[in-house]
């Protein structure tokens, strides 16, 4: 029997979006964004930031993190997931927000890049190519995932493939 090397269990992994460089999916931004800090500690990983923080004694330094819940279509069914990321794409929705309420609005998130040189960018679909409606009206059923869940940040570390519906989606 041949067991693989350095599998590592990734607690509430299928929850999380994940893409691979040059991916695009569409989905709709659903629910509030949660806001919190994160500190990067050699041979622990990712640890957040709490109150009494004491990394923050030490002099660590903050990242900003964020999770919101994106609504994808995979295998047909309209799927929470969760998808975290930093101050840009966070800053980038922020200002999409005003013209295009995003929780009623099909983006396209796309992934570019590796590890650290990883951009993210989220633009509309136009209203045309869609029935917001019809879209509202499906999304008012789906459950939204709670975005205290355990483990991501680390960009390139979930193997894992979701099946996304990429072609005419919703
Ligand atoms: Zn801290």
């Amino acid at each position: 029997m041949q067991f693989k090397d350095g599998v590592k269990v990734n607690e509430g992994g299928g929850m999380f979006l994940k893409l691979e460089d040059g991916e695009t999916v569409m989905g709709v931004f659903r629910g509030e964004p949660r806001e919190y800090d994160i500190h990067y500690i050699q041979g622990k990983g990712y640890i957040d930031c709490v109150s009494g923080c004491v990394h923050c004694t030490d002099g660590v330094k903050q990242s900003f993190r964020f999770r919101v819940n994106f609504v994808v279509k995979v295998n047909g069914a309209l799927t929470p997931k969760i998808f975290e990321n930093g101050v840009l794409i966070y800053n980038a929705m922020k200002e999409l927000n005003k013209d295009y309420p995003l929780e009623s609005t099909l983006v396209k998130l796309t992934r570019t890049g590796l590890k650290k040189d990883t951009v993210y960018s989220v633009l509309p679909v136009p209203p045309s190519k869609y029935d917001p409606k019809e879209l509202a009206a499906r999304l008012s059923d789906v459950q939204l995932l709670p975005l205290e869940s355990k483990k991501a940040v680390q960009e390139e570390s979930f193997p894992e493939q979701v099946p996304f519906d990429e072609q005419n989606p919703f």
